[in-house]
């Protein structure tokens, strides 16, 4: 955030980032600038666990203006303390701090270059290679030393960064990770504070409203000034299907889609080209749930709690190990009366390893169900994903190394049918998209090695 006006900048921060702990549970962050001081907490662990009053409260610096936030889901580095975000470091151009979704598929090779001429890395994470390309330029002035640096650097990201006096956001120019701007309104006729967030959900949260996405390969800032604007590198739009169909928030609206409508319109699709005769449609809760409203309302058959999900418990795709995601499934959901006797419908928004998937059909026969047809709102899962959503290793994919016939039989259910390409496409109705995962086009590029985890 940059508030022209001091406001409790950490207090809004700390709303900004819980709304958004859905997109990351490993670690979060704050950082907030008074002008002169500049001060970072991150830590391990959900928003609530890193940040009690005592240390917001440190954070709470009198005249703040310049505040980020974070909360981290590891694509690249591993779940560490180091590797949690905001980075910060010292440049000519005083002390910065970023904030970094998405993956840049050249980390590597970026990072080696820089390691010859010198350079030193406190972290195994690929963002540091952005905020130390940035620093390297910061002879420039910040906004051309951070264009240069998104000259150099590919794949999909969205990134904050902040120094004792501006805000900068930048969009990669194909736009796969997403990024809003919002604005709080003034009191007393001044200027209210411009607020960049992933989603919109974000700046609601901090009694904002939305102006507008970042446009893809755009940088925008924001000093005492105001906001400005200067487009680096024009690219295609080709945000990631992904954030619809699974990721964002329902209440966010990402490059002008409703996320909410977006999945009403997978599940009607769905139950267009994959009809089945049923009793009853139960969703995978949470993330099955808007579709299968969809399912239910385009079929005629009854939407119906199957599934009870346990709200403690987080997204369990994001927990980090094969043995903790299947504790979680078990920890997380089970089944209700409704389906005892009855045909069921089950949809959900992606099948990634088949784990869940499988314990779910379990679940759902022991409770009594007569059959299960499983219904994705995702096209299969056949080639990972580089730009920052953790879909698992190509040969952990179950979709890479098996048919559809063989993932049926393999989860246990009467029926197995995924959304077609095309009829994604359709159902979000919005600019292009990425859907690498789903045909292995790239638009943002590849890595050529392949060790973006081995970033030691
Ligand atoms: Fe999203 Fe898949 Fe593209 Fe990754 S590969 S950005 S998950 S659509
Ligand atoms: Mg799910």
């Amino acid at each position: 955030m940059y508030s022209p006006q001091p406001i409790d900048l950490a207090w809004m921060t700390y709303l900004g980032i819980f709304s958004m702990q859905h997109r990351g549970q490993e670690a979060a962050g704050i950082c907030v600038s008074d002008g002169e001081r500049f001060h970072v907490e991150k830590d391990l662990g959900l928003v609530t666990q890193v940040f009690d009053e005592r240390r917001l409260d440190s954070l709470r610096l009198a005249n703040a203006r310049v505040s980020i936030g974070h909360v981290r889901y590891s694509t690249t580095g591993s779940n560490l303390r180091f590797n949690a975000q905001p980075l910060t470091t010292r440049t000519n151009k005083g002390i910065l701090g970023l904030v970094h979704n998405g993956n840049f598929v050249n980390a590597r090779e970026v990072r080696d270059t820089m390691l010859m001429e010198g350079a030193l890395f406190a972290t195994t994470n690929d963002s540091e290679v952005m905020l130390n390309l940035i620093a390297r330029e910061s002879h420039m002035d910040l906004v051309q030393a951070t264009a240069a640096a998104m000259q150099q650097l590919k794949g999909g990201y969205a990134c904050v960064l902040m120094s004792r006096t501006q805000l900068i956001g930048f969009r990669d120019p194909n736009g796969v990770r997403p990024l809003v701007i919002g604005q709080r309104d003034g009191e007393n006729g001044n200027v209210g504070a411009y607020v960049l967030a992933s989603e919109p959900c974000a700046l609601f949260a901090v009694g904002a409203r939305l102006l507008r996405d970042v446009l893809p390969g755009e940088l925008v800032w924001i000093d005492r000034d105001g906001l400005h604007s200067l487009m680096v590198h024009p690219g295609t739009p080709t945000p990631c299907a992904f954030e619809w169909i699974y990721f964002a928030r329902v209440d966010s609206v990402i490059d002008g889609v409703d996320s909410h409508a977006a999945r009403l319109r997978m599940g009607a699709q769905l139950a267009r080209e994959q009809p089945v005769e049923a009793d009853i449609v139960v969703p995978v809760p949470d993330s099955g749930m808007v579709a299968a409203i969809g399912y239910a309302r385009e079929s005629g058959i009854p939407f119906d709690y199957g599934l009870y999900k346990n709200p403690y418990a987080g997204r369990t795709f994001i927990a980090p190990t094969q043995e903790a995601r299947e504790l979680k499934v078990k920890m997380k959901l089970s089944p209700t009366a409704a389906v005892a006797g009855k045909r069921v419908i089950l949809v959900d928004d992606s099948i990634v390893r088949g784990t869940t998937s499988r314990q779910i059909v379990n679940l759902l026969r022991e409770a009594g169900a007569t059959e299960v047809h499983f219904r994705v709102c995702s096209p299969p899962i056949k080639h990972p994903c580089y730009y920052g959503i953790d879909t698992a290793a190509r040969k952990e994919l179950v979709a890479s190394t098996h048919s559809i016939e063989e993932i049926r039989e393999l989860i246990g259910a009467d029926t197995l049918s995924f959304i077609s390409e095309q009829g994604l496409r359709d159902a979000v109705d919005g600019p292009g998209l990425c859907l690498a995962c789903f045909n292995g086009e790239y638009p943002a590029g590849t890595p050529m090695v392949n060790d973006l985890d081995k970033l030691a």
